[in-house]
């Protein structure tokens, strides 16, 4: 059996309960190279079998796999955040399936929701935006022509880019050229909960400036939107005035 397991944004303490028992009880385990904290390898049993997925092919990860039911190991293939996000499972859950070799998937927090804690965010603000917009920049892996970023960045809603601090100078053209004004709040999250977590606030339009600050390209997101800025509405929900299933109207 194979069981895909979301690492967390890289606190060690932030992957799931069911995910941390999986790598306690597994035999075999299969993690996403420097972006999985190395920590969460420690749960491990002493005799496990674990290897760095970063020098691996498809077809590498595949014959672990096969050769791993072949033994009769319990495998944990170890993404970074969650395994939907960019985690390049897709093909891994059909090559199974292909082989008819048995797999489930445990969930685990983004790295966009660890940026969001970080800076103390939400993405989420009545008056402000009630979409989050999770991209990249069109790099190696092109993004399909229908979601340029541009495009995307026209809707005013929250950003968070993934695979992009490297490409901060076409991020700040493609933002601006889908209308953002450029003093947009924005901000680069380096490593969001690890201990060496770095933060840079700023705007759109001082995106490569910010990254010079920050002094790296690697695992950082790109946030942006009015999210980040000062103004926004009240909700609803917890507003005395508003009625809903669960209370009623309160004078104050
Ligand atoms: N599945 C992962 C994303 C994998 S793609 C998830 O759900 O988070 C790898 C990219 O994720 C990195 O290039 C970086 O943009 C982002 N990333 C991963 N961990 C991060 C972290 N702790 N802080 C900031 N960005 C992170």
């Amino acid at each position: 059996m194979i069981h895909f397991v979301g690492a967390g944004p890289g606190a060690p303490d932030l992957i799931t309960v069911r995910g941390k028992n999986l790598i306690e009880r597994c035999d075999q385990l299969i993690y996403a190279g420097s972006l999985v904290n190395p920590e969460l390898l420690d749960f491990a049993k002493k005799d496990c079998r674990i290897h760095d997925s970063a020098p691996l092919t498809l077809e590498d990860v595949m014959e672990l796999f096969v050769e791993g039911e072949k033994d009769g190991l319990l495998t944990v293939r170890l993404h970074t955040g969650d395994p939907s996000i960019y985690g390049a499972v897709r093909e891994q859950m059909d090559g199974l399936a292909a082989r008819s070799i048995p797999f489930d998937v445990t969930p685990g927090v983004s790295a966009f929701c660890g940026a969001a804690a970080a800076l103390k965010a939400e993405y989420t603000l009545p008056d402000v935006s009630q979409t989050l917009i999770i991209s990249r920049v069109s790099g190696r892996t092109a993004t399909p022509p229908g979601e340029d970023l541009a495009a995307l960045a026209a809707h005013g809603a929250s950003m968070a880019l993934f695979l992009s601090a490297s490409l901060t100078d076409t991020a700040r053209q493609k933002l601006l050229e889908g209308g953002l004004p450029p003093e947009t709040p924005a901000a680069l999250v380096y490593k969001a909960t690890w201990p060496e977590q770095r933060i840079v606030r700023g705007t759109v339009g001082g995106l490569p400036e910010m990254r010079q600050a920050l002094g790296t390209d690697k695992t950082a997101l790109i946030l942006a939107g009015r999210f980040l800025g000062d103004e926004y509405g009240r909700s609803k929900l917890y507003d005395p005035s508003f009625e809903h299933g669960y209370r009623g109207k309160r004078t104050i």
